[in-house]
């Protein structure tokens, strides 16, 4: 059985906690590695290899930092289809998905080459007689992410990325249940030249990132997973007062106005309900036609579309989804289904009861598709991260747009339609973080920055982009004066004012 470990100021250092996780192959379903699980002194040892590391990391100019990135990003580019089978093998998703993942962190790994001029502060000259006033953005000193399984690759890189390049040294804390990509990364880190002790990566469960949360060395600690737990890790780690950032759980709308072009509207949620068997906080599980005719135009194209999916491995290269991450979340999966059905939900297309030929034991699951779902059932209430969409029907525009708006995540939404001005109103007054415009899954590019509100995301900042930056510096401002001499009474007024 392969031994997954730490990685701990530069080296791979077996866990002595003597706790281990299973790593599981969805494919063939079963365990097939082990993964260390830390707990606090493990943590004690990384953050004091970290705080080594971080001194001089600080010290180096961010222009050499950036070169550290652009070379990570090389080696990322060489190794890629390595990682993305790796990261394919332990999650699930295939490899074009896989890919895809790496790709997108990669994109804030670029951003953050930018980092000499993201750096730079603000500047007055002659804020009063002689004086000028500037401002700076230092590192925090160690800080921490915790990430959850659904984006092994890009996940932790949308955190570390921004971190180490503004001088800080990184401990990431990635799910149990995908670990070896996130090891990988931090390898390759090095092999870049990051110095030790400056990225680590401490593998565990609840125990380590209670040990994070109260560890006085980690000034800020960056969550990503569901929303109970965010907002658990959200409130414990500023009670111990780090500054926090904790994104949350989703339940996405696609609101399908009449006059929307329905094939691209079909061709859209076939990916964004079903890719990567909706594991993805960014899916859209959720679609609101606006007027019945809508309604059953939509109801009978997607039913056609969904029969011609294809479920494979993750190595299948024309399967369009894989596996789910266990067999746990196969079951959670298939216990809401079977509460919709419960709750008066009607089943459309049932996914259940499939095995893939070769891989009996495998985590599949094809895809579902409810209609005549209403916002008062619970599996609608709550999010379901599988291959399951659920029609909620709305009789207008008003009422479709409160739909999202009320719901307790607001992570993203999209709004299929030819009317701009519509779209435009939609944009406006929706509650929620991040929007689309006939665009189904609308992850704001690396140098903007991502983000949901209500119970998706806790904390101010989001992640990446700008954003990131700010969430990983603090602002210094100096006030300087050099006099020329010439001071006679004592002064009692403000420099500045004089
Ligand atoms: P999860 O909440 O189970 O785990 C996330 C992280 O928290 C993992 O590292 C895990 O080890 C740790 N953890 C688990 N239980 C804990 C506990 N009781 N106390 C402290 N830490 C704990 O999430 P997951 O299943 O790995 O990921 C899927 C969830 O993440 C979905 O809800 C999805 O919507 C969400 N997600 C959100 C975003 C976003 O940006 N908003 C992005 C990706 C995924």
């Amino acid at each position: 059985m392969r031994n997954i470990e730490h990685f701990i100021g530069g080296r791979s250092v077996a866990g002595t906690s003597g706790r281990h996780g299973d790593v599981f192959d969805p494919n063939a379903g079963r365990v097939q590695a082990r993964v260390a699980l830390a707990d606090a002194a493990e943590l004690d040892r990384a953050v004091a290899s970290a705080v080594d590391g971080q001194r001089a990391w600080a010290q180096v100019n961010p222009q050499r930092r950036a070169r550290v990135l652009f070379e990570f990003k090389r080696l990322l580019e060489r190794d890629m289809d390595t990682l993305a089978r790796l990261l394919s093998s332990e999650h699930g998703k295939v490899l074009s998905d896989a890919r895809g993942d790496l790709q997108r962190g990669l994109e804030v790994i670029e951003f953050s080459c930018g980092i000499p001029h993201l750096l730079k502060g603000e500047y007055t000259q002659g804020a009063g007689p002689g004086i000028d006033v500037f401002s700076a953005r230092q590192p925090l000193g160690v800080v921490a992410g915790i990430t959850p399984f659904n984006f092994p690759a890009m996940i932790p890189m949308w955190m570390f990325g921004p971190a180490i390049a503004s001088g800080n040294a990184f401990i990431l804390k990635p799910s149990e249940r995908d670990p070896s990509v996130p090891v990988r990364l931090a390898e390759l880190m090095l092999e870049a030249g990051l110095p030790e002790g400056v990225l680590n990566v401490v593998h565990g469960d609840k125990d380590v990132v209670e040990a994070i949360l109260a560890h006085p060395l980690i000034k800020a600690v960056s969550f990503v997973g569901s929303s109970d737990i965010a907002q658990q890790v959200y409130a414990r780690g500023a009670a111990h007062g780090k500054r926090m950032q904790c994104m949350g759980g989703a339940k996405n709308h696609g609101i399908v106005l009449p006059d929307a072009d329905i094939d691209h509207v079909i061709s859209d949620l076939m990916g964004a309900a079903y890719g990567s068997a909706g594991e993805r906080c960014m899916a859209l599980p959720v679609v609101v036609p606006v007027g019945e005719e809508t309604a059953e135009r939509l109801r009978a194209r997607l039913v056609e579309a969904i029969a011609g999916l294809r479920v494979g491995t993750s190595f299948d290269a024309d399967a369009h989804y894989g596996p789910v991450v266990t067999a746990a979340h196969k079951a959670r999966i298939e216990g809401y289904i079977q509460a919709g059905v419960d709750e008066g939900a009607e089943l459309v297309v049932d996914g259940r009861g499939f095995t893939m030929p070769g891989h009996e034991q495998g985590f599949f699951l094809k895809p579902c598709l409810f209609d005549r779902v209403t916002p008062d059932m619970r599996t609608y209430r709550e999010e379901i991260f599988g291959p399951v969409l659920q029609i909620v029907r709305a009789d207008s525009f008003e009422q479709a747009l409160e739909l999202p708006s009320r719901h307790q995540y607001g992570n993203g939404v999209t709004i299929f339609t030819r009317n701009g001005d519509a779209a435009r109103e939609f944009a406006e007054r929706v509650e929620v973080g991040m929007v689309g415009i006939n665009v189904p899954i609308p992850v704001p590019v690396a140098y903007h920055g991502f983000g949901g509100w209500k119970r998706s995301g806790f904390g101010d900042l989001n992640q990446y982009g700008m954003d990131g930056v700010r969430f990983y510096t603090r602002t210094k401002i100096v006030t300087q004066r050099w006099p020329r001499g010439g001071a006679s009474a004592h002064d009692f007024t403000m420099p500045t004012m004089q």
